[in-house]
């Protein structure tokens, strides 16, 4: 079977591998379908990511079906399903809080453990859930970068009178566009890169604007997914007096105007990744939804062969997701 191979920051090769011989008892082996090349994916491939490791096999976004599975395992062979890439241990304080999301222990498979960039990889049955027949692959591959939304959308109770303004248009930002406009909410998005924009105007009634057209407005809620410093500085001017911010971005440190947000009594919150599987199976009613329109978001398929030229799609960033196709017939 092939894999994708980051022997270290830039060097990316698609290679023959024997696979995993054998599966544990609470195992599933899993034949890929889709996997969608993420910001974070890129960030490992450029050296970025202070938690990466090298050697790794890249991918976390990903959508295939059980071919094998061991003796505990009580999903069927040929079940479509999507992974959980981020690990938990249950045991941690936080684990046993219920906030899977924040576990001491945590790893993510395609950045610190080997991830399912190949043709089959191997997981554990804890961190898979079944993808009903009314979700579409093309829809279900963004189930995980869409429970980040859903996560962090519940920080904030968005409804048809909320306004909301988010900052940075990568997948992050156009599903928080998407589920906030499915929510009913009054929705204006920011972007540098014009391509962008349109793409997001694409999936609904959205205003959708350079940083710097946006003047003299004020919003119930920010969502900063942009991860820049200068976003984070805007978007804490933007929140009205009494709302909030969510920050999915991670940009490193940014200058935090302590007596603006006393003054106008905002919150801000961080929220990383979701909880499995609750968030999820959350995300994945909103994926079953055929009024819940993210069509646009996923703009490219590439054979896995191809891979080079979806990285490099995905570098340029002026498409949206961009997903690779490991299904057989696809070598080139
Ligand atoms: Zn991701
Ligand atoms: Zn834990």
């Amino acid at each position: 079977m092939l894999e994708l191979h980051l022997k270290k920051p830039r060097e990316l090769e698609l290679r023959e591998s024997g696979g995993q011989p054998f599966i544990k008892d609470d195992e599933v082996k899993i034949k890929s379908i889709y996997g969608g090349i993420c910001g974070s994916d890129l960030s490992v491939f450029k050296g970025k990511l202070n938690h990466a490791t090298y050697p790794v096999r890249p991918g976390h976004e990903l959508l295939g079906t059980i071919i094998e599975k061991g003796e505990d395992v009580t999903y069927d062979i040929g079940t479509r399903v999507v992974i959980a890439p981020n690990t938990f241990c249950g045991e941690c304080e936080y684990c046993l809080q219920g906030k899977l999301n924040i576990c001491l222990n945590k790893q993510s498979i395609g950045i610190n453990a080997d991830g399912g960039f190949a043709e089959e990889f191997v997981i554990s049955s804890k961190y898979i859930l079944q993808v009903p027949d009314t979700v579409t692959d093309k829809k279900a591959i963004l189930i995980e970068p869409l429970s980040v939304i859903v996560h962090a959308l519940k920080k904030a109770q968005l409804n048809r009178t909320s306004s909301v303004a988010i900052m940075g248009c990568g997948t992050e930002g156009m599903l928080a566009a998407a589920l906030a406009n499915h929510l009913g909410a009054n929705v204006t998005v920011t972007d540098i890169n014009p391509l962008k924009l349109d793409l997001v105007r694409k999936l609904g009634d959205i205003k959708a604007l350079r940083p710097e057209e946006i003047s003299g407005e004020t919003f119930d809620v920010v969502i900063e997914a942009a991860g820049v410093k200068e976003t984070f500085e805007q978007g804490v001017q933007l929140i009205k007096p009494g709302g909030a911010m969510i920050l999915i971005g991670m940009a490193r440190e940014a200058n935090f105007p302590v007596s603006h947000v006393v003054r106008s009594e905002v919150t801000i919150y961080g929220s990383i990744i979701y909880n499995f599987p609750f968030d999820f199976s959350e995300s994945l009613e909103y994926l079953s939804n055929s009024e819940f329109y993210i069509d646009p978001i996923v703009s490219k398929i590439v054979p896995l062969a191809d891979y080079q030229q979806a990285y490099e799609m995905a570098l340029s960033g002026n498409y949206g997701k961009v997903v690779l196709d490991f299904k057989e017939g696809n070598r080139t």
